[in-house]
């Protein structure tokens, strides 16, 4: 793979620029982790330099559409990467926040079915640069609008911990460099149990994010195949040494699906697993979003709101969470490289 410019660190940048002042190389770094802007924006460095790195180190993704909410405060870009695999980025305004969902690959081998990345299967990995490039050109669009990136979620396309060791670089990236608040970075996963565990001996304390869908074992191998290899048992026990490690709270993400998990006995049994740790996990519940690969839909607004009393009548906390994105297709789990170009996105 091409050395890309978000792949290399402070360090990297200096060697490769071999012999130039301190002064240069700051001035490069701020272009990149401040300003986020191309080298052709960098008007403090000398216009030879700009077109060196520019060459030398390139950018890793090449924008295909930028696709924006009717009240602008979404907007999903699609880009192409090296070898032309697709993934989606997801820019999300709030009135106290920006939150950018971001892919960790291209695809996923998964295979959810409910999911229209996992119905695409996997294709590779994402690489540090093309991880930490979605933050940094969300981040440019986000200062368009007066906003900085506050919040990163790897809730967009593929599996984090089935590429740890990548996404903690890039987590590193993100903290250190950017300048984002462990705090405010969220990994969701589907449940590997040896990434959960190898994430606990990391020492920031991100949060984590269980993607749970269903709290019996023969639902959950239905919905989340890679349940028969991590059952619930033992992730519930990764889960509570993660806790242990970080002192963080876990959210147990669920995807409401209409006569699936969304009975009074899911309630039940989802409120038993939130009990079981502590601090209690925390569920975030979201109707379905529909895909073209899975004939099942999502469940009623009122029957999500009955769902949320009980399971707060069973001693659990849930919030019910907005479904942004839909009419632009950037919804949890409708990311799906290759589909066809919704009406409101601009072609570039
Ligand atoms: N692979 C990771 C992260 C990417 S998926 C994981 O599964 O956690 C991000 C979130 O979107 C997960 O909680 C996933 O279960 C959810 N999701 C996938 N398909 C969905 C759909 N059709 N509707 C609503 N949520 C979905
Ligand atoms: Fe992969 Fe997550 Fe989709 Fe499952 S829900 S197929 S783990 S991206």
């Amino acid at each position: 793979m091409t050395t890309t410019r978000y792949d290399v660190s402070r360090d990297e940048l200096a060697a490769l620029l071999d012999g130039a002042p301190g002064y240069r190389v700051d001035q490069v770094w701020s272009g990149l982790y401040e300003q986020f802007a191309d080298p052709a924006d960098w008007t403090n460095v000398p216009k030879a330099m700009r077109a060196e790195i520019d060459q030398r180190l390139p950018s890793a993704l090449r924008l295909v559409t930028e696709s924006v909410s009717t009240n602008g405060d979404t907007v999903k870009f699609l880009w192409e990467l090296e070898g032309g695999s697709r993934v989606e980025t997801v820019l999300m305004l709030y009135r106290d926040r920006a939150t950018v969902c971001i892919s960790s690959q291209a695809g996923c081998a998964m295979g959810c079915g409910f999911c229209a990345t996992g119905q695409a299967g996997f294709t590779r990995h994402l690489t540090v640069g093309e991880i930490v490039e979605q933050v940094a050109r969300a981040n440019r669009q986000a200062r368009d609008a007066d906003r900085r990136v506050s919040n990163i979620v790897y809730m967009g396309m593929g599996e984090p911990l089935a590429n740890e060791a990548t996404v903690w670089q890039s987590v590193e990236r993100l903290h250190g460099d950017i300048g984002l608040s462990a705090r405010h970075i969220t990994i969701s996963t589907v449940g590997i149990i040896p990434g959960i565990r190898k994430l606990a001996e990391r020492p920031l304390p991100v949060n984590l994010a269980v993607s749970m869908h269903a709290a019996n074992d023969e639902l959950r191998n239905e919905l989340v195949p890679i349940n028969k290899r991590y059952p619930i048992g033992d992730l519930m026990s990764a889960c509570r040494d993660y806790l242990s490690a970080k002192n963080r709270r876990i959210s147990f993400e669920w995807a409401m699906i209409s006569g699936v998990n969304d009975r009074d006995s899911d309630a039940a049994e989802l409120a038993d697993l939130c009990r079981e740790l502590r601090p209690r996990a925390h569920v975030n519940l979201i109707p379905l979003n529909p895909t073209p690969g899975y004939p099942t839909v999502g469940t009623s607004l009122k029957r999500v709101h009955e769902f949320r009393n009980l399971l707060e009548s069973f001693g659990a906390n849930a919030t019910v969470r907005q479904n942004r994105g839909t009419e632009i297709d950037a919804a949890c789990g409708q990311l799906a490289a290759g589909q066809p170009v919704t009406l409101s996105a601009k072609p570039l």
